[in-house]
């Protein structure tokens, strides 16, 4: 072993225990107690380890860039007709200069693996794939970092982005995202997305439905392409606000088909708090997708950042947890079970929407630790615990200092 970190709070098949974590050449080799050997070792104090926080959907080509938008509004419609016209003086080196920004903040609250979703159309080109590519090989010592393309400003309706999308797939990047709410042709999008998807063989990853009007869901679309292109367990769906707005009974059938399709819903509950129930100045719609109640009927559901300090979102530490916290307060969490799946949805539910198939604390994974300081999940959810350390493949990559009490 070359590294081990002794007595450390993990989640167990019975709960929570302290053991220690024996490492060897980043990978985790040993969970037991008593661990002693002339590895490099930290004494942890019972605070409590994780894999790492996981960010399915996060920005980091838009990121920034509240300097130079305004925000008056604060409606959707601002946002995307500030950000299109903030794009035009986007280049390679502003891109990635911002990039790492975000990227940078993301490690040091805990994030060790992270989708990120970029703009491609005739406007900025290919400009946030060529900043944002090499920083997959760049931050490999801290961060796993895999790429989505999207058309934000829509597919059918702006020529020449089909084609750049099928250049951003043909140069290596991960996964497909559709915007079909800024479509002129929403199904035409999705079932346009469907057929790149299947032929580069990538996941997809959407953004769907948001608005909080119940009526004309292009979730159902959605789930039949996937049927008909066998690609359950391989589609994501952010946003979703229409879910907040449906009565539990239609809640229940659009969940139970989701889950039948194996479709993921992502919730970014700043973007969605920020820019759903505009235009009203009492009993502010929240427009928040209850994922906790869609956990329940067997969907995949995670938390997501979304937008850093740009007209979509101008809050933004990166946190994950915190974002858990929010959700949970939106959402009136109360009982110890929902507070866990907080937890989950911003780590091994993430985790698995993205198929990451080696995370974990566990013998054989990547010794992706990150340790909080906190004794449990649901702790660490009610208090927005600090991560105190992280290690990524066994190697240390940030550290905070708790606070430090002066007391006379
Ligand atoms: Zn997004």
């Amino acid at each position: 072993m070359d590294l081990i970190l002794k007595n450390i709070t993990v989640i167990g098949k019975d709960g929570e225990n302290i053991t220690d974590i024996g490492v060897s050449q980043g990978t985790i080799v040993a969970i037991e107690n008593n661990l002693s050997g002339d590895a490099e070792t930290f004494e942890m104090q019972g605070n409590f380890a994780i894999p790492g926080f996981v960010e399915s959907h996060i920005h980091l080509d838009k990121a920034c860039i509240m300097d130079r938008c305004k925000s008056e509004e604060g409606t959707l419609a601002e946002a995307i007709r500030e950000v299109s016209a903030a794009k035009e003086g986007f280049t390679v080196e502003d891109i990635r200069h911002r990039a790492i920004q975000t990227l940078e903040k993301s490690i040091v609250q805990g994030t060790t693996r992270m989708r990120t979703h970029l703009e491609v159309d005739p406007v900025i080109g290919l400009k946030s794939v060529e900043a944002v590519m090499p920083l997959i090989s760049e931050y490999s010592w801290a961060i796993d970092l895999e790429i989505c393309v999207f058309p934000q400003e829509g597919l059918l309706n702006n020529p020449g982005t089909d084609e750049l999308m099928v250049e951003a797939l043909r140069r290596g990047v991960h996964v497909v995202g559709g915007c079909p709410y800024t479509d002129t042709n929403p199904r035409g999008q999705i079932e346009r997305i469907f057929e790149i998807a299947n032929r580069f063989d990538v996941d997809i990853d959407f953004h769907l439905d948001f608005d909080t009007d119940p009526s004309g869901m292009t979730v159902i679309d959605v789930c039949e392409f996937t049927d008909k292109y066998s690609y359950g367990g391989r589609v994501a769906i952010g946003h979703v606000s229409k879910l907040s707005a449906l009565q539990t009974d239609q809640l229940e059938i659009v969940a139970n088909k989701l889950a039948a399709s194996g479709i993921a819903v992502t919730v970014l509950p700043s973007t969605d708090l920020h820019l759903m129930g505009g235009g009203r100045d009492h009993n502010i719609v929240r427009g928040v997708a209850p994922v906790h109640r869609l956990l329940q009927h067997g969907v995949n559901c995670s938390l997501a950042t979304n937008n850093v300090l740009n007209p979509f979102t101008p809050f933004g530490d990166c946190s994950m947890i915190r974002m858990a916290n929010l959700y949970a307060n939106i959402s009136q969490i109360g009982k110890d079970s929902d507070f866990r799946s907080c937890f989950e949805m911003v780590t091994n539910r993430p985790a698995k929407l993205m198929r990451l198939e080696d995370y974990g604390l566990e013998i054989g994974n990547p010794a992706d630790i990150v340790v909080l300081n906190c004794r449990s999940d649901l702790a660490a959810v009610q208090e927005i615990a600090l991560p105190l350390y992280g290690f990524k493949r066994g190697r240390k990559t940030f550290t905070h200092r708790p606070p430090i009490l002066h007391k006379p």
